[in-house]
């Protein structure tokens, strides 16, 4: 599949992917709007919360839309990160906000997303 030419949409086939790839011990909601005060720096790129609405139980994952392309694929790997390593609430209030197995996770996300190999500099010709 083509990727897609603007960037909200380019972030939804990632979503898709990703929700095929990775999936989450709760439904995501992408969010891809704006999260920083208008005419100001982007201060906040995005984030993952938990929301319990009535009976209903998911992950809000939010991108700020003013982000180039390629910062906002990567907050959306980010947060999916965050998404698909969700734990219990008990051990969500413990534990780090980053801990490894998040860490493992983004890696596998990132290598799998742009087929980089353990040896290449991913940092040549990004292909977002
Ligand atoms: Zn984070």
């Amino acid at each position: 599949m083509p990727r897609a030419r603007r960037n909200r949409d380019r972030l939804k086939q990632v979503a898709n992917w990703l929700r095929a790839s990775y999936p989450t011990p709760y439904p995501v909601e992408l969010y891809i709007g704006k999260l920083s005060l208008p005419n100001r720096p982007i201060e906040h790129g995005g984030d993952c919360t938990r929301v319990h609405k009535g009976r209903r139980r998911y992950l809000l994952v939010r991108i700020e839309e003013r982000l180039p392309r390629g910062d906002a694929i990567f907050y959306l790997l980010h947060e999916w990160a965050h998404a698909h390593t969700w734990a219990c609430d008990a051990i969500e209030k413990t534990r780090a906000m980053h801990p490894d197995e998040f860490w493992l996770a983004l890696g596998r996300m990132y290598r799998d997303l742009y087929d980089v190999e353990d040896d290449e500099d991913p940092t040549v010709d990004f292909p977002w």
